[in-house]
């Protein structure tokens, strides 16, 4: 089987925003080992969504759509690709009923145009939307699937994984299971080397690793009759990647950093505290993204100034007059201080230089120091990071968290 994505949106074509459903698409099509020849973007014109669709169906068995499934006028994709099908809209009750208990919860008044979004080409499957009002669906004729989805990926994804992924392991009568570790802390060809013979000697499970923002994540995909079986699969592989990569083996499930660091918190009971200066508040932010995080979080600082760095945290002046704000002194007093005004026996604290302009030939855009304290106990980490001023912050987060994170596991 082979499948081809169809992406719909002028805002695509425009360059407003990046075709990430495709990525996203691609990726799982391939863990359901079916193979993808194409990927195709068409404005919000009915015309040459036709021309693009009469295209892929000559050379696809199945065509996935994204956007264009929204109440309002641009919003054509159904409607069109009905009309090439030759296949009526009628109305779906259910997908009704769907929409209009959306309004209810939102307490809005479900407006004529939504009701559009509840017909659907005659014969075809629904894809329920838990995450908003446009349906998707599935027609399947004359040895063609296509699917229709919307474009949001808060909306798409959801709907793939809930109805689309498991249609297609019907189909081809498998059930695909995986696994995402995330790696941080050892660079992408580094991390290759050490798992290249598992990654060549590879069948099933295969392994993808793909290079995430400062860290490497590794895709393991078993197929089996059963999910019991895939599962079966998958632990010894993942087992193997462990012993290759040891402790920059961050998570096996997918989660992130901050998901880790709360947990091996909640774990030892301990509390946390902040104080951010070039990440602004990022790394609080990441943080209180972790539910159940009330438990161990108790506050966050962002000490932007000097002034800050001495008035809330007792960073001495003579520090920051001496060694300047960016350094691994005031990084530690601001640790030592926040600890001790927060009450917590954990804290972190981070201060650099995020760029684009306020490097020295000294001190360059990059430079980061990462402090941490557990029980009294401080470490530091200087950074050398490359990127623009989003990447750097985020870098410098996951940093300031692994540094935690190996506290914790009493490997730093
Ligand atoms: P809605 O019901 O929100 O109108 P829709 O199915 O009509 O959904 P579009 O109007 O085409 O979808 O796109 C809505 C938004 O979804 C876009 O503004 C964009 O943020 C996101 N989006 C659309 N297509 C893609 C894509 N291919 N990749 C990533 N994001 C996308």
């Amino acid at each position: 089987m082979n499948a081809e994505i169809l992406a719909v949106g002028t805002e695509l074509l425009m360059g407003q925003i990046a075709n990430t459903n495709a990525q996203y698409l691609s990726r799982r099509l391939a863990d359901l080992g079916i193979k993808v020849y194409y990927h195709s973007v068409v404005g919000d014109n009915p015309g040459r969504l036709k021309e693009s669709l009469k295209l892929a169906l000559d050379r696809s068995d199945i065509v996935i759509t994204t956007g264009g499934l929204g109440p309002t006028q641009d919003d054509l994709t159904k409607e069109t690709i009905a009309e090439a099908m030759g296949k009526k809209l009628v109305l779906n009750q259910e997908s009704y009923e769907r929409i209009k208990h959306f309004f209810e919860r939102l307490n809005r008044k479900m407006a004529d145009n939504n009701a559009k979004q509840a017909y659907l080409p005659e014969g075809s499957t629904v894809i329920p939307n838990p995450n908003g009002t446009a349906p998707g669906c599935i027609i399947a004729s004359e040895g063609k699937t296509i699917i229709m989805l919307p474009g949001p990926p808060k909306e798409m994804i959801p709907m793939f994984e809930g109805t689309v992924f498991p249609y297609f392991e019907t189909k081809t009568g498998q059930v695909i299971a995986s696994r995402m570790l995330k790696v941080f802390g050892i660079g992408e060809s580094e991390m290759e080397m050490r798992i290249i013979d598992l990654i060549q000697g590879q069948a099933n499970p295969t392994i993808a690793p793909y290079v995430g923002l400062g860290e490497v994540i590794i895709r393991v995909t078993a197929g089996c009759r059963n999910r019991c079986e895939a599962e079966e699969l998958l632990e010894p592989v993942i087992q193997r990647i462990r012993e290759r990569l040891g402790d920059f083996v961050y998570a096996t499930n997918g989660e992130n950093m901050e998901d880790v660091v709360v947990k091996l918190l909640l774990d030892r009971k301990s509390t946390l505290s902040t104080a951010e200066s070039c990440t602004g508040g990022l790394l609080a932010s990441k943080l209180v993204s972790v539910p159940g995080v009330s438990q161990v979080f108790n506050r966050g600082f962002v000490t932007y100034s000097n002034e800050a760095k001495i008035e809330e945290l007792g960073v001495s002046p003579e520090t920051l007059e001496q060694y300047g704000a960016v350094s691994p002194e005031t990084a530690e007093e601001m640790v030592r201080g926040l600890a001790k005004r927060a009450g917590t026996n954990a804290a972190i604290s981070v201060t650099g230089v995020a760029g684009p302009d306020g490097g020295t030939a000294e001190k360059p855009v990059g430079l980061v120091y990462v402090s941490a304290i557990l029980d009294g106990r401080v470490e530091t980490r200087k950074l050398n990071l490359i990127g623009d001023r989003e990447r750097i912050r985020n870098v410098s987060c996951l940093n300031a968290l692994d540094l935690l994170r190996r506290m914790l596991l009493g490997i730093a």
